[in-house]
């Protein structure tokens, strides 16, 4: 069993995507070919945003929107510190300060924390907030309405960053489509993954979106060859722009299969554990299925002896950021977040992907019950 099949998903786009990667080793404009454009095309509408800007990862995406923005050294962004390492890590590459931010139980950023984080940033002085990053966590659209009301508050821009979550909606509204910028990882994993690195921008505003299509080409200007800043060698491949064509005719359906495997898990699980609350209104994409054990020890058990059934289990996340080696000098400390530091000891993630049959679900709650009675 894999924990996601990209196996059973490729039979199924093989045919179209050999045509398509058949057209492009014809035409060979292997770097922003027109699959490219054709993509950022579709995504724009597919997200309700008049611009998108793929680009050559997710974690690049973020760093590309911070130097639209002019984010750098002296800058505060909020970001949250249950999520992957990259949400921070691009506030640093800018040469800026992340602050973290604890989460709420629906393991999005709590809106009330961030502004506490925001107050004390500014009667501190030292740094001036720039910026906040709300991460859809797993899927789920992260509360933009009030994080918004915070940020026009105190004058912070919105990066949304939508890396687990292209393809899920609150109140009818895309993933990518809140914020002054969004961005979206096309990593294999995720959601809607490509056969390699890729990453894609969104917003509204014609401006920054002029701007960072030159940083992605080394801050080119009207021709190839002036610079007008520093920029980036930040491109997406056509080879994957046409995998993920490819793909996006069958994103949809594959979003509708893991709805029903859900309210599967959900059903046989929720008597057990606290199976993941999808709140009002919200349609998750499901990057993953993350479930709370009851205690540290039960989760370790978990992560132990499942695997041993041939079915595997993942943490995401472990370490939450304040507690990274690398944010050390920070001075982040235990019990600076405490939900966010409960949930790292106590999640864990089981296979969660389009084509998971009714058999595998049941091998995997059944092993999973058993584990723990
Ligand atoms: C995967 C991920 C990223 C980074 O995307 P890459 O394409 O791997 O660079 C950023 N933020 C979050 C929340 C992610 O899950």
């Amino acid at each position: 069993m894999e924990f996601i099949d990209l196996h059973r998903q490729y039979e199924r786009i093989r045919s179209d995507l050999d045509s398509r990667l058949e057209a492009i080793f014809k035409h060979k404009q292997f770097i922003l070919g027109p699959e490219v454009q054709e993509l950022e095309h579709k995504l724009a509408d597919y997200t309700d945003r008049k611009f998108c800007l793929s680009c050559s990862n997710g974690t690049d995406a973020l760093v590309i929107a911070l130097m639209a923005l002019g984010v750098g050294p002296g800058d505060a962004v909020f970001v949250p510190t249950f999520t992957f390492f990259a949400t921070a890590e691009c506030v640093s590459v800018v040469g800026a300060t992340p602050i973290f931010v604890d989460s709420d139980r629906s393991f999005n950023m709590d809106p009330y924390a961030l502004e506490t984080a925001v107050c004390n940033a500014v009667h501190n002085k030292e740094l001036i907030p720039r910026a906040v990053i709300p991460v859809d966590l797993f899927g789920l659209i992260a509360d933009y309405t009030k994080i918004q009301e915070i940020a026009d508050q105190y004058g912070l821009a919105v990066i949304s960053d939508a890396a687990q979550s292209f393809g899920s909606k609150k109140a009818g509204k895309p993933a990518c489509s809140f914020g002054d910028i969004a961005t979206t990882s096309f990593f294999p994993a995720k959601p809607f993954g490509c056969y390699g690195d890729g990453g894609a921008i969104f917003t509204d505003d014609e401006k920054l979106f002029d701007l960072m299509s030159s940083i992605r080409v080394h801050g080119q200007g009207a021709s190839k060859y002036m610079n007008e800043r520093i920029g980036m060698n930040g491109r997406l491949d056509t080879i994957q722009a046409a995998v993920l064509l490819s793909k996006f005719q069958i994103l949809d359906d594959e979003l509708e299969r893991k709805q029903e495997i859900a309210r599967a898990y959900d059903l046989k699980l929720n008597k057990y554990f606290p199976c993941p609350t999808i709140g009002e209104g919200q349609y998750t994409a499901y990057a993953q299925y993350a479930i709370l054990a009851q205690d540290q020890e039960q989760r370790d058990m978990i992560v132990r002896d499942l695997p041993k059934q041939g079915i595997p289990v993942m943490i995401y996340y472990p370490i939450p950021l304040h507690m990274q080696n690398a944010y050390k000098y920070l001075g982040g400390r235990e019990g600076d977040h405490p939900l966010s530091e409960d949930f790292c000891k106590r999640i864990f993630s089981i296979p969660m992907h389009p084509y998971l049959k009714p058999k595998e679900i049941e091998k995997i709650c059944e092993s999973l019950i058993a584990i723990i009675e």
